[in-house]
């Protein structure tokens, strides 16, 4: 059940320009329970100059939830609202209040179907959460992002995948330099290029409206049952 957290900051990493990692310790209570794939909703306090009201922003948790005393977002701060100055002003050791955990759409079905996880951008953080989840079985991930410098995670997902037979990797750029070797274009094509048995298969998406409609039409169109499609609309 969802409940009020005290937390710190104890530690924050900036992956590329617009991106950060937070790391939440627990201060009360000490511990949070929660499914992978879960979220948690910031209570940004009001600007102690007055001005912006206090607002909240919900955030997926990205660590597994074998981690029951810290917890970790992965903020893009490019729309620049309330929530991302927030992000930007965060110290180490400043307090934090946050309601979790809540939602849970894309925590994994436990059927014998193939996992297809499908993100764009930060949409990526309730899959870290799920990959790092002990409990997974045969599991593709794909990642969507613009440029070569968007990229971070990418040494995790790729031990994951060298060290978990069952677990694969499609990090895709929309809009690489001329040098970029790897795949490119749009996760939808990918997807549907590569994914042969789509009627036994589960599609998780997460990220932004274009592409999760995008990916759910193209799949609906193959006669994929619509239970076999779980969203998460980040913007
Ligand atoms: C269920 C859920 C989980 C989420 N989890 C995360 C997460 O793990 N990491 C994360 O970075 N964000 C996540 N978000 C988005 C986050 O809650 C905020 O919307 C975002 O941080 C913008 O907040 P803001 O106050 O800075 O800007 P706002 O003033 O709220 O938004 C300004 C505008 O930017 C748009 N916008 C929001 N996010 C983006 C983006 N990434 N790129 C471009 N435009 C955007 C909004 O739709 C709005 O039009 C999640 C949203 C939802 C609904």
């Amino acid at each position: 059940m969802a409940q009020k957290l005290t937390l710190t900051v104890s530690q924050k990493i900036q992956l590329t320009p617009n991106i950060y990692e937070v790391h939440f310790q627990l201060v009360d209570p000490p511990t949070l329970d929660f499914k992978a794939g879960q979220n948690m909703m910031l209570m940004i306090p009001a600007s102690p100059a007055g001005g912006a009201p206090g607002v909240n922003r919900t955030m997926s948790i990205a660590s597994p939830p074998s981690m029951k005393s810290d917890l970790v977002m992965v903020h893009d701060v490019s729309p620049m609202g309330p929530g991302s100055k927030w992000t930007i002003g965060l110290k180490v050791g400043d307090t934090a209040t946050v309601v979790a955990p809540t939602g849970g759409v894309l925590s994994l079905l436990p059927t014998e179907k193939k996992k297809v996880l499908i993100a764009t951008g930060t949409g990526i953080a309730p899959f870290r959460s799920i990959l790092f989840d002990a409990r997974y079985a045969n599991i593709v991930l794909y990642w969507g992002l613009r440029h070569e410098e968007d990229i971070y995670w990418k040494a995790e997902f790729d031990t994951l995948a060298k060290t978990q037979s069952h677990f694969s990797w499609h990090l895709i750029l929309s809009k690489p330099t001329p040098t970029w070797q790897g795949e490119v274009g749009h996760v939808t094509e990918h997807v549907l290029s590569n994914e042969k048995d789509l009627m036994n298969s589960e599609f998780y998406l997460c990220g932004n409206k274009a592409m999760i409609e995008d990916v759910r039409m193209k799949l609906l169109e193959q006669n994929v049952p619509n239970e076999q499609i779980k969203s998460e609309l980040f913007f």
